[in-house]
């Protein structure tokens, strides 16, 4: 299993990462290693470099976390384009952000990623929150091969994505969300992918607030129950997807 966005370089990871890294190892075949800041991406590309052919290193800009210079970011893409599997995340989010005039320098900044991603012919990862129509709108008619993570909007939009031969990742959030689950039913299973967003998410709540790679099993579970198929079947396919559309020269 394959697990395409996680936050692995977040700070409450830091004090045992390694260890995480090796009980992720034990059950999944590749973790992609999401970033949303400039310092973040630093950390995903050395962690890739510690453990080539597992940890695929993704670059991007949140909309309301990435900090202050988006520039700077595409040009850690840039001179790293050969060693990132995507673009990402980067996107819009009316979720925190309410100001529309924020929105409209979201918008300036998230077109110039998925110009970059296209120019570099490289996946782009799609953060929506509370934007997912608007997000579509700007991307349906790039050449950006789109991947929607965590993907809360709509069922209809989910499969207005999936006709323009996007793909939509689905989260842990399958777990408590009953909007989520319906999407979940709708999705090609040629077109699903799985992500656990840790260490956010956390489906233990209180119990331990760190969400794990390994959790995306639960989401297969969860998936496989509403669709009465084998949680393996989706655990394959998703892994199956995922190695297309990233890329991934998994060892
Ligand atoms: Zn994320």
């Amino acid at each position: 299993m394959i697990d395409i966005h996680a936050h692995m370089c977040w700070k409450s990871y830091e004090r045992d990462l390694d260890q995480i890294i090796e009980k992720c190892k034990q059950e999944l075949s590749g973790v992609i290693a999401s970033s949303a800041r400039y310092d973040e991406g630093l950390k995903v590309l050395s962690l890739a470099e510690k453990y080539p052919g597992f940890i695929f290193p993704s670059i991007g800009f949140h909309p309301v976390e990435g900090g202050k210079d988006p520039e700077r970011i595409m040009d850690l893409i840039r001179k790293n384009r050969e060693k990132i599997v995507s673009v990402g995340e980067a996107g819009l989010d009316y979720h925190w952000e309410k100001d529309p005039a924020k929105h409209e320098k979201q918008r300036e900044i998230f077109s110039k990623f998925i110009d970059l991603a296209e120019k570099l012919s490289k996946p782009l990862v799609i953060h929506s929150w509370d934007a997912e129509s608007e997000c579509y709108e700007m991307v349906k008619d790039s050449n950006a091969k789109c991947v929607f993570h965590c993907f809360s909007g709509k069922r209809d939009l989910a499969k207005e994505i999936i006709s323009r031969e996007f793909h939509i990742s689905i989260s842990t959030q399958v777990l408590f969300s009953k909007n989520i689950r319906k999407i979940a039913k709708d999705v090609p299973l040629d077109k699903i992918l799985l992500e656990t967003d840790s260490p956010f998410l956390s489906p233990y709540k209180d119990k331990d607030p760190r969400n794990y790679p390994w959790n995306i099993k639960l989401a297969a579970e969860k998936i496989s129950e509403i669709r009465r198929i084998s949680k393996e079947e989706v655990l394959e396919a998703a892994k199956r997807n995922a190695i297309g559309v990233f890329d991934l020269k998994i060892r």
